[in-house]
């Protein structure tokens, strides 16, 4: 059963950042886009959304018809305008920007997004039944994408998460400031509006098998996601935070969860600014994130760093933690080592090298780390062909299974993993398996 009703909105304790734009803004920010014929932004889109064409609509008042525009290509429209990291896509690549500010893009895009949410709109209509069964394996925004695609050809989809709820990192892992869960649910809810059955507490690899599915199902799609933070292997670990973990406590329990005064976040990527934005937003008297390279090796985007300076975080940069300090059992302090840059490794980065005899020690009463996640483990569980670790398939995201499909982060060997990714791949999988059940596009 999907228990997405159980969820209460008031639990939320991070609010949302940016305000919706008012019905002035959204006209005035609207007029000023240039209509670009082959526009840049709408190529540097991952979902390709034709941005002139939902823009132009939202100008002349028809915002069901710019939220279809929107969700013909993008069916998680009202999260990627949250959480897309538009400076580096599409208002990265607007015209305007050369030298004025580029159009809103992100937020002209909530703006209809949320006009159809609100109001409970449905845009698609269903259509007849295929009978055809496709299984989809994992919640988060490729497995939905990938499920709603399939579900508006008219296909009978079977969407199974291990959690209690769907939405995968949306849900549980984007910072509140950036998405509430109620916006990640009520597109989880739409995507079963379109006939999407989502069984939820199901996992595949213990609650049912891949050979149960394949011999239901006509064809599979993983998308599994990622794994849990790996461990660090330094004396004292047991004290560490999971940074994955924190967030979704500052999600789901905002208002009962327990921040410390000194706050330490190990790490320099995205989930670790999220970490040490949670912890300074719910009252953390100082907060410092550790990263053994420098600011020019962080893997968080410019703009977040720019932000969390401004939040007021300190960082270590060149500094390594060896040792989680604990007196009379509480959490006192984490001992760290500098470090200086050598050769590139095998990541194109600088080696950290330890300095040696540069010993010290930052206070903290609470320690988070944010180190990234593991790859998905169930891959080599299932015999399938992996790329450095992650599960490898061919242009049209088959697997080495035939009829076994992947996508979002389970398969993204290179480059960044963003939702907006895995909903493009959901969508190309999608396309690849009509294509395979019934033989035409
Ligand atoms: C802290 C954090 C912040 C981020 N912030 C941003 C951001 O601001 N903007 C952005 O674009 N991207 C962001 N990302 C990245 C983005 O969230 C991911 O790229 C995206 O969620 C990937 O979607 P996915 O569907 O591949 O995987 P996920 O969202 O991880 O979903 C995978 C789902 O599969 C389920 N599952 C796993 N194994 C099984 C199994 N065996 N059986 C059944 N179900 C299973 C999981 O429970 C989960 O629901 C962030 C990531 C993190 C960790
Ligand atoms: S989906 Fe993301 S990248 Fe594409 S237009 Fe919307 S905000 Fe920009």
């Amino acid at each position: 059963m999907n228990e997405n009703a159980a969820w209460t909105a008031d639990r939320e304790a991070l609010k949302e950042a940016l305000p919706p734009l008012t019905k002035h803004e959204a006209l005035v920010e609207s007029a000023r886009c240039l209509m670009c014929y082959d526009a840049p932004c709408t190529h540097a889109c991952p979902t390709h959304i034709d941005i002139p064409k939902f823009i132009k609509k939202i100008n002349s008042a028809n915002l069901l018809g710019s939220a279809r525009t929107i969700l013909e290509s993008n069916l998680l429209g009202a999260t990627c305008s949250r959480v897309c990291p538009v400076q580096e896509l599409c208002e990265g690549a607007c015209v305007l920007g050369a030298e004025h500010k580029p159009i809103a893009i992100g937020r002209l895009q909530r703006y209809a997004m949320d006009h159809v949410y609100s109001r409970g709109v449905d845009v698609f209509l269903t259509i007849k039944p295929s009978g055809k069964k496709v299984a989809v394996v994992g919640g988060g925004p490729a497995g939905l994408s990938c499920a709603g695609e399939l579900a508006k050809k008219g296909h009978q989809v079977t969407l199974f998460e291990k959690r209690n709820l769907a939405g995968g990192l949306s849900t549980f892992g984007i910072i509140g400031l950036r998405e509430p869960v109620p916006i990640s649910l009520s597109e989880v809810a739409m995507i079963e509006r379109l006939g999407v059955r989502i069984e939820t507490h199901r996992e595949i690899g213990k609650d049912l098998t891949m050979a149960e599915l394949q011999s239901k199902f006509e064809a599979i799609f993983l998308a599994l996601g990622l794994g849990a933070t790996p461990n660090l292997g330094i004396p004292g670990e047991e004290h560490i935070l999971d940074g994955l973990v924190y967030i979704e406590q500052s999600k789901m329990n905002g208002d009962a969860m327990k921040v410390g005064k000194n706050v330490v976040v190990i790490g320099a990527g995205n989930t670790a600014i999220d970490c040490a934005t949670i912890a300074k937003r719910l009252g953390a008297e100082h907060v410092t994130m550790i990263y053994r390279r420098t600011a020019s090796e962080m893997t968080a985007y410019p703009h977040e760093y720019d932000f969390i300076k401004k939040e007021g975080v300190r960082f270590e940069f060149l500094s390594q933690p060896i040792r989680v300090q604990v007196k009379n059992g509480r959490v006192d302090g984490v001992e760290c080592v500098h470090m200086a840059l050598g050769h590139k490794d095998a990541s194109g980065r600088p080696a950290p090298m330890p300095v040696e005899g540069s010993h010290f020690v930052i206070p903290a009463d609470q320690v988070v780390k944010a180190i990234g996640q593991e790859k998905p483990s169930l891959a080599a569980r299932l015999n399938l062909k992996t790329q450095k670790g992650y599960i490898a398939v061919d242009e049209i995201l088959q697997t080495s299974l035939p009829g076994v499909y992947a996508g979002g982060d389970c398969i993204r060997a290179f480059g960044s993993a963003s939702t907006v990714m895995a909903v493009q791949d959901g969508k190309l999988a999608a396309r690849a398996i009509h294509e395979r059940l019934v033989g035409h596009g």
